[in-house]
């Protein structure tokens, strides 16, 4: 374990986006799938039309091919976490992933879908959508399961249908919890909710009874925005939570 600077010399958090492949007995699986390429996010600077190959040179280096996932998940629709759901091949979005199954909560879908169609949502059309056109899209409600090694637990606060994915069989030895929080700060004060949070009710409640679960335990949580290398073991500190970083490999 290790300290890890959590802000810069301006104060502001640091932070980075998160991406992760799990290699179950059976399935290879993706879990988020960040920012994407040549995608127009005029909110978001540097993710605007980018093209890099930062997430292609990474899945590489562990010795995975896009076409060997079986399953993508996402803990949520926001666009850091849907953009290499589909690529730009000739000028149409096709799915990065040609084998994969693509899951969807149907809370989260709905959500999008229906503000999607009031007024485009430039990472629902261009990374969703094309999905759902590629018949790759499965939706499914919370309690669903794959195998016996993946569990949904939702996680309500950031979006709607936000959810956290435990895996492993009888015991929950990874945990990925996507946004429910973005740094280690909202462990130590579980009731600080962060400028992203539309729900403010229920973020609180949420986050510390998840804490709870996972406090003192061996689960490894693997989380979409901590400081790299972004996962922590859990720990009592006080009236909140200390989260000690793995070493980075
Ligand atoms: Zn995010």
């Amino acid at each position: 374990m290790r300290q890890q600077k959590l802000l810069d010399d301006s104060d502001l958090l640091i932070t980075c986006l998160q991406c992760y492949v799990v290699k179950t007995p059976h399935h290879t699986i993706m879990v988020d799938t960040g920012v994407g390429n040549n995608k127009s996010r005029s909110g978001w600077p540097s993710w605007h039309m980018k093209t890099d190959d930062i997430f292609q040179k990474a899945l590489n280096a562990a010795g995975i091919t896009f076409d060997q996932i079986d399953f993508v998940m996402r803990t949520h629709l926001h666009s850091d976490h849907v953009g290499w759901n589909t690529r730009l091949e000739n000028g149409r979005w096709v799915p990065t992933f040609p084998n994969a199954r693509y899951i969807f909560l149907r809370t989260e879908f709905e959500y999008w879908y229906e503000l999607n169609k009031k007024s485009s949502v430039p990472e629902f059309a261009d990374s969703v959508l094309p999905i759902v056109e590629a018949g790759r899209a499965e939706i499914v409600e919370n309690d669903h399961q794959i195998a016996d090694h993946i569990r949904m637990l939702p996680t309500p606060g950031h979006t709607l249908g936000h959810v956290a994915f435990a895996f492993g069989r009888n015991k929950d030895h990874a945990v990925f919890w996507g946004d429910l929080m973005y740094s280690p700060l909202q462990a130590l004060y579980p009731e600080l909710s962060g400028s992203m949070t539309p729900i403010r009710r229920k973020p609180p409640s949420r986050r510390r009874a998840f804490l709870e679960r996972y406090c003192d335990t061996d689960t490894l949580c693997c989380t979409g925005h901590f400081v790299s290398p972004s996962v922590v073991r859990i720990r009592r500190k006080g009236s909140g939570f200390a989260c000690d970083f793995l070493q980075a490999q």
